[in-house]
């Protein structure tokens, strides 16, 4: 049993002056384990800024609102913790690290997450393993990590974080940029066998609608101006495929 909870949140950034621009204006959200939710909005409507928010960068500020995962405050937990605690927010570690390759990055982030370090040559097959149902060549484990990383290697890598981390709840924020066709394929076969697992939860957070054919979510919900302001099953995304944005960002305005 897993539940991930969002109540109230306002979440800010900080401009260069120092003050708070309000971004998130009272989010609502409810992810119980076995349920796939999409979040839908238009360009700055601040999807980022929640998935940024959940990962504890410290950029975004928490106004107000709660997070719990399990009845756990996610939001006094550091980011190690979080991720401890069963939640995967694949832009956690979102930097280029000369030196460091993506095995060894791989390595130590299952190793803060599990709490012990696996051994050597049992994560070496793990990972392989992973890799290769990802059709990713062998090379890239030793590569340096998101150095000079082309989009869909980008993309590819974070699955491979969630396979190797194996959390309860998935954030996965526009894991469908930047894609083609065959690498979109691959990627949502990976999301899909993650949920396919008892006890896992995702909320996958894109612009656009064409994942949601290859990954069906059981809810979507519409975000524009920094909340939630529909709600629905799979078929609101085949309204926003045709419609697209504009009878919403109408209701977001004036919300
Ligand atoms: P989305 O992911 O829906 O496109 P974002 O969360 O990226 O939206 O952005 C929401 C708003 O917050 C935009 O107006 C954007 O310019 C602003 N914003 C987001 N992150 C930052 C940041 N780090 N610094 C300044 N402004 C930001
Ligand atoms: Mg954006
Ligand atoms: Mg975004």
């Amino acid at each position: 049993m897993s539940t991930l909870e969002i109540r109230d949140l306002h979440v800010a950034i900080s401009e260069a002056d120092g003050s708070l621009r309000e971004i998130l204006r009272g989010v609502n959200l409810t992810i119980r384990d076995g349920e796939t939710h999409a979040i839908m909005g238009p360009n700055g409507s601040g999807k980022s800024t929640l998935a940024y928010a959940l990962a504890g960068h410290p950029k975004y500020t928490v106004t107000s609102g709660t997070v719990t995962l399990d009845g756990e405050d996610v939001l006094a937990m550091s980011v190690d913790a979080r991720a401890r605690a069963g939640l995967f927010l694949a832009m956690q570690y979102p930097v280029e690290v000369p030196g460091v390759s993506v095995s060894n990055f791989l390595r130590t982030a299952v190793t803060a997450t599990r709490g012990e370090a696996p051994k050597l040559r049992d994560f070496m097959k793990e990972m392989r393993g992973a890799m290769s149902g990802l059709s990713i060549d062998p090379k890239f484990a030793e590569r340096s990590l998101n150095e000079g990383f082309s989009g869909g290697e980008k993309k590819r890598h974070e699955i491979l974080q969630l396979e190797l981390l194996d959390p309860k709840i998935a954030v996965l924020d526009e894991t469908d940029s930047g894609l083609d066709v065959d690498a979109l394929k691959v990627v949502s076969e990976g999301i899909n066998r993650f949920r396919a697992k008892p006890g896992r939860g995702v909320l996958l957070i894109t612009h656009y609608t064409r994942i949601l054919r290859y990954v069906q979510p059981d809810y979507v919900h519409v975000f524009v101006a920094g909340r939630i302001v529909e709600e629905g099953g799979p078929e609101l995304a085949e309204v926003l495929e045709n419609e697209g944005y504009e009878r919403f960002t109408g209701a977001g305005a004036s919300a």
